[in-house]
């Protein structure tokens, strides 16, 4: 038994989720589904001071449909309606939403009567998330009144011009809006600051990978966190890596000289349904394997954050890092008692990247722990392992048996391993988190066919050229045939019947001695249920 203390840490910092997503490059974007911010509203409602603001905090272009019609015309807009008159200044505006297909995500900002014309809204909601900010009359007028130059309210009343466009307006603000923001007493930053952290809540259940800052917080800066550190106590069986990683985990400059911060990053991998095929498969192999399909996404985020003078080191679950103590100080989740990450609206469906990089960038907040008096997971275990809340004997968990541990599957726990053949979902399955999981996007982990019509004693057939091949880019390739059929046989031991006698006669003949004597346990627990006529 280790237990993993508090690690040396470096105060430094990330960028906020919404704020660090909305800055990826346009290809990165598409993947991420993080869109323009478009900003709507009556005049006075400080749609360009915020968009000011945006652009400084999230590093986006800003993009003022005023200022491009201005510059179109090469005169102010006061002029362009005592000139033109306003119907061309309304075509001026369609014309510009018509041409606007900006190659990354921006802040754009528009005229207050830019909802007037509804093609302008479906050109708008097609740029991006569109937000309305509002206050009340009263003080939408008197910031309105601030400036002198406001063409519709260079009449003789303005106050009743005013009145009649806020009640011709406001139904139209609000059919078009998809988040509404109220600016009433907030300063500009404030505004700014409440449409990044809406979106940042939203954020989840649309993208397919959620990013989301992680600094290295300081140890003075979380107590929580190094109490947490401080209990996790893995009974870590075989994974000697641990052991050996345990003086990089401890400092992440051991990994990247320099580091000071880390980017956590979540993927959603939930498919929904059940296990199709034959014996039961953890969910996250029931496609291809995670590691492959992150690292091309990493590369895409490492590129940029090079050009933006970043050196970066990347992990994707293997690397000498705490991901989940990271993910959880980056406000992914927060430490659930069956140690896996839970996520609000995710559930513990997901997987977890780092970057490590020597850029600077502002921390996010830790996620607060909501598991509360449940113990769902610790009850569903099949073999104890939880032991306690936060607390994992990783040497009676069925997903450390059946996938890291190479030797013999211990005796006494084989029967509690029931038809499982790669990993256990029991703890996951139970935690009512998971009723908020959406089905991923990412089709590269939806269930294999190829398994889904074979037996459990098919599987025995398999040559060390017919696994690889049937387990080509999936994550059951790593436990090799020697593994998978282990798992198998002790599958079949518990759930086989008569019929399968013949195939595991034929294994405990096997080249392998593993593979050999889990046949021949299986056979003796067949024939101790079905009787010595078989
Ligand atoms: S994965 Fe299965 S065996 Fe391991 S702790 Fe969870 S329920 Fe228990
Ligand atoms: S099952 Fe309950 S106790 Fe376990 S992780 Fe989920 S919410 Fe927390």
């Amino acid at each position: 038994m280790i237990s993993i203390q508090p690690y040396s840490i470096l105060v430094g910092h990330s960028v906020t989720a919404t704020s660090f997503q909305l800055s990826l490059p346009a290809a990165y974007c598409d993947m991420s589904a993080a869109k323009s911010i478009v900003l709507i509203g009556m005049m006075g409602a400080g749609k360009s001071s915020v968009g000011r603001c945006l652009q400084r905090l999230t590093g986006l272009a800003r993009i003022d449909t005023d200022e491009i019609i201005a510059a179109e015309f090469g005169i102010p807009i006061a002029q362009i309606f005592a000139t033109h008159g306003e119907e061309k200044f309304r075509d001026a505006e369609t014309n510009v939403l018509l041409k606007l297909a900006p190659d990354r995500p921006a802040i754009i900002t528009t005229g207050g009567g830019i909802i007037l014309r509804p093609g302008n809204v479906d050109l708008l909601k097609k740029l991006g998330t569109v937000i309305w900010l509002t206050a009340d009359e009263r003080t939408l007028f008197e910031r309105a009144s601030r400036r002198n130059e406001r063409p519709l309210l260079q009449k003789e009343n303005p106050q009743t011009v005013f009145s009649d466009l806020f009640a011709k307006r406001e139904p139209l603000y609000a059919s078009a809006a998809d988040l509404q923001i109220d600016t009433s007493g907030k300063s500009h930053d404030e505004v700014a600051d409440a449409i990044l952290a809406k979106l940042q809540e939203l954020a989840p259940e649309r993208p397919a990978i959620v990013v989301t800052g992680g600094g290295i917080v300081g140890n003075t800066e979380n107590l929580d966190l190094l109490k947490r550190l401080g209990t996790v106590v893995w009974a870590h069986g075989e994974m000697n890596y641990m052991a050996r990683a345990e003086e990089k985990r401890r400092d992440p400059q051991n990994v990247l000289p320099g580091a000071r911060s880390i980017i956590v990053l979540a993927l959603n991998y939930f498919q929904g349904g059940e296990n199709a095929s034959a014996g039961r498969i953890a969910r996250y192999a029931w496609g291809d394997d995670y590691h492959d399909v992150i690292e091309a996404k990493l590369r895409k985020i490492d590129n940029y954050l090079r050009e933006l003078g970043g050196e970066q080191k990347c992990y994707v679950d293997t690397g000498p890092v705490l991901e989940r103590d990271h993910a959880a100080t980056a406000g992914i989740g927060w430490h659930g008692k069956s140690t896996m990450l839970l996520n609000e609206k995710l559930g513990t469906w997901f997987f977890l990247a780092e970057i490590l990089t020597t850029l600077e960038l502002p921390p996010d907040e830790a996620a607060r722990d909501r598991c509360g008096t449940c113990e769902r997971c610790i009850t569903a275990c099949p073999t104890g392992a939880i032991t306690a809340p936060h607390k994992l004997d990783a040497r009676r968990c069925i997903s450390y048996l059946t996938i890291e541990l190479k030797s013999a599957i211990p005796l006494e726990l084989r029967p509690l391993i029931g038809d499982r053949i790669f990993g256990c979902d029991d703890c996951l399955e139970a935690c009512p988190w998971n009723r908020f999981a959406k089905v991923s996007r990412e089709t590269s982990f939806t269930a294999r066919r190829s398994t889904a019509t074979l037996a459990l004693r098919d599987y025995l057939t398999l040559s060390e050229a017919e696994f690889r091949n049937l387990f080509r880019n999936s994550p059951i390739k790593r436990v090799k045939r020697r593994g998978f059929l282990r798992n198998v046989c002790v599958a079949l031991g518990n759930v086989g019947t008569f019929d399968d006698l013949p195939a595991l006669r034929r294994a405990a003949a096997d080249s392998e001695p593993l593979i050999a004597e889990h046949a021949t346990w299986a056979i003796e627990q067949i024939l101790n249920r079905v009787g010595p006529t078989a």
